[in-house]
Order: C-alpha cells, then sequence, then structure tokens
C-alpha cells in the first residue's frame, strides 16, 4: 500500500512502569509474501494465487539471489501474468520513509513505513571485514525497560516474517547499488565487503515474544540461496531480555546462531527495576538457559550489559556477574560492556571515565572473556536502546 493511501495505527501509549506485554495487540495483518514461507509452502502459495508451483523456484531466485522485484527484469516468467504474479506474491512490505547517514556514510539508518503506517526501523553498519545489519522484529517493544527509548514507546504489533526479511533485502540491495557507484567512482573492485555477513536482532522488539516470525526470518536468512539469502548462521545473533521459555524453545532448534541475553544487571534487586521481565524470570534462570544454550548449540553466549552511571556500574556489580557466569564454567561466555546511549530527557546517563575500564577489569580478572562494544550510529539514535522510529 502507498504511503499515501495508508491507514495511520494509533499511536501506542506509554505504558506503565514495570507493565509487560507479552502478546502483541491483535491489528490486521501485513498481506501475505513469498518470504513468509519455505519453498514448499511457497509452492502452495503460488498455486492458491493461481499460478503453477515451479514459479515459486524461479521467483525465489529473482528475490533472494538477484534481489529484485522488478517484473521487467524476470523475463524466464510468462510476460503476459508476470506483473499480476509478482504484485500478488511480493507485495511491497516497506516504504523508507527516512535513511540517516553517520559514520561517514559506513552507518545507515533506514526508518520504514509499514502496510498500516506503523514504523520501523533498521540500521546498516559498514566494517572493515564484515557488514552488520540491525534489524526490528516488532513495532515497538512491549518489554518497557525504563531505559530504553523503544520500550517508553510500547508494543504496536508484531512483524510479519516477510516484514523482518524485508529489511536485510532492502539493506542488501543498498549495498549492491553502493557497488555500482564505488566502482564508477574509483574505476575498481571495492576493497571492503558489500555482502550483509552478520545480522543481530537488536533493532526494535523482542524477537523471542514474536518467535514464530523470528525463527522464519532466522530460516530465510540462512537458507542457501535461492530458497533463502545463503547469510551463515554464524552471522546470526538472537537477541534477548531473557524470555526464558522462549530461550529454552530456541535451544532446541539447534542452530548455530549466537544467543544474545540483555542482562543489565546481575542481581534480582535492580534487575527487577531495570528489566520488568525479570520479575518473571529470574537472573539465575536467565543464566541458566543461556548456558544450556550453549551446551546444545555449541555457540558462546553473548551477555550484553549497558553501563549505566551510578545505576548498574560499581566495581562490586562487575564481581558478582563474573562469579556467577564462572561458576558456570568456562569459555562459555562473552560479556559486552555497552556504555549506554542516552535517549533525550533521561535520567539515565553514560557511566564516568574509568568506571568502564574499572567494570572490564574486574570480570577479566573472574576469566570472563569481556570487550566493550562498539556504539555505531549513536549520533543518529541508530544504537540498542535507541530504536524509537521518531518520523
Ligand atoms: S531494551 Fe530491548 S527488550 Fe527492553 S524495551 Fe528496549 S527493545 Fe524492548
Amino acid at each position: 500500500m502507498s504511503e499515501s493511501t495508508a491507514t495511520p495505527v494509533e499511536i501506542t501509549t506509554r505504558p506503565e512502569p514495570g507493565r509487560i506485554l507479552l502478546k502483541a495487540p491483535r491489528r490486521g495483518k501485513p498481506p501475505k509474501h513469498l518470504a513468509d514461507f519455505d519453498l514448499a509452502g511457497r509452492k502452495e502459495f503460488l498455486t492458491e494465487l493461481g499460478h503453477p508451483g515451479f514459479r515459486a523456484s524461479q521467483l525465489s531466485t529473482h528475490y533472494f539471489d538477484h534481489l529484485t522485484t522488478d517484473p521487467q527484469r524476470m523475463t524466464d516468467l510468462p510476460a503476459a501474468t508476470r506483473e499480476e504474479m509478482v504484485a500478488a506474491a511480493m507485495p511491497q512490505l516497506l516504504t523508507e520513509v527516512r535513511t540517516l547517514e553517520a559514520d561517514g556514510g559506513d552507518t545507515i539508518k533506514s526508518v520504514y513505513r509499514l502496510f498500516d503506517g506503523a514504523l520501523v526501523e533498521s540500521v546498516l553498519m559498514r566494517y572493515e571485514h564484515r557488514v552488520t545489519m540491525c534489524i526490528s522484529s516488532q513495532a515497538g517493544c512491549g518489554m518497557n525497560c525504563p531505559f530504553c527509548a523503544t520500550g517508553q514507546a510500547g508494543l504496536t504489533r508484531n512483524l510479519s516474517t516477510a516484514e523482518i526479511v524485508e529489511q536485510v533485502v532492502a539493506g542488501a540491495r543498498r549495498l549492491k547499488s553502493m557497488q555500482g557507484l564505488e566502482q564508477a567512482e574509483h574505476g575498481t573492485e571495492a576493497t571492503r565487503p558489500l555482502r550483509v555477513s552478520n545480522i543481530v536482532f537488536m533493532g526494535m522488539g523482542e524477537a523471542l515474544a514474536n518467535y514464530k516470525a523470528s525463527l522464519g526470518a532466522v530460516h530465510r536468512l540462512i537458507d542457501p540461496s535461492p530458497e533463502g539469502l545463503g547469510i551463515s548462521a554464524r552471522g546470526i545473533t538472537m537477541s534477548t531480555v531473557g524470555l526464558v521459555p522462549g530461550i529454552r524453545k530456541f535451544t532446541m532448534e539447534n542452530l548455530p546462531v549466537t544467543l544474545a541475553l540483555s542482562l543489565h544487571a546481575p542481581d534480582d534487586e535492580l534487575r527487577d527495576e531495570l528489566i520488568p521481565i525479570n520479575t518473571r524470570w529470574k537472573v539465575d534462570e536467565a543464566l541458566d538457559a543461556a548456558y544450556d544454550y550453549y551446551r546444545q548449540t555449541g555457540r558462546r553466549v553473548s551477555i550484553e550489559y549497558a553501563l549505566i552511571r551510578d545505576i548498574n556500574d560499581q566495581g562490586w556489580r562487575a564481581d558478582l556477574l563474573g562469579k556467577k557466569l564462572a561458576q558456570r564454567g568456562r569459555g562459555w561466555v562473552h560479556v559486552n560492556p555497552i556504555p549506554l546511549n542516552p535517549t533525550p530527557g533521561s535520567k539515565w546517563t553514560a557511566s564516568r571515565p574509568g568506571v568502564e575500564q574499572n567494570f572490564v577489569e574486574r570480570l577479566r580478572a573472574h576469566g570472563i572473556p569481556t570487550t566493550v562494544r562498539d556504539t555505531r550510529g549513536s549520533d543518529i539514535d541508530g544504537a540498542c536502546g535507541q530504536l524509537a522510529a521518531a518520523s
């Protein structure tokens, strides 16, 4: 649906402190799209639309491999039905409303309007040897973490699998067009990678609260082309704030995907306040589930820890975290302290100089590998906890 005909959804009201929304409000569903299904499902979908099932493979090649939805370029499809087939099987799901660049063009945030007017964001980050995309799994978030801009805006709705995948396809298309530009400018092959190699589910939303669609998206991302985008599962990070039943379910999928647990506090007293879901599943339950994830998949778990001045950055908390992680075993976990990205008008702010270093050193003294995460894009509100899709 074009921007002008979309019916804007009402703005979700700010949730009361501590109120968690595990189930997304029911709203109209986005149109079905090829990327919602695996290959067998796509054949059925095409048949339902009145086209031969085998066209699913051809359309998949165009979408996942050539990254195109332009019927004019699909010359292997019958000219008479091409336009209508593509319109029905690959409807436009995202309309770009804004793009912001930072870090000299290496960080690009895109704001998209969905079919019903809801807004979501994704961020593309180019590094020397990889390209990472941070994608959204929900419009808003129901977890209500008080320091997070997304959480403060509440949960509008779950995204469909195709709406999640489309963010990555849009990023991949952007890189492809950059490749053309860079070659035209320098007359040589690009020296840095121009394919999306890493995906983090750290944009808007709690991905495990939208389990089915997020899992479907993981499959579309890692399935080999043309069934999917063919991104290595090792390059994918599923992020959660600690939905223990979701972690346990995801463990059973046994995919070599990295799990990132946003812990932010090692003690229940503080975590109950910072991460309201902790009132349901406590620190030790979340850590046990994360440890079992490692045991099942062999993938080292990341613990995300936003350092907030005078709230969770004390040395004794670093020691408590180090102790809790070390007592579960060696080599299973890595901690990423993240300097908090201040949100406007918020009392939560980044730790004082030196405090971060002390926190890191104390964790390392417990034998825990620790790396301060870089906060790319913080000047365009494109870092974690800042994706609120203000238009
Ligand atoms: S920190 Fe993550 S889980 Fe918490 S409200 Fe923000 S987006 Fe949701």
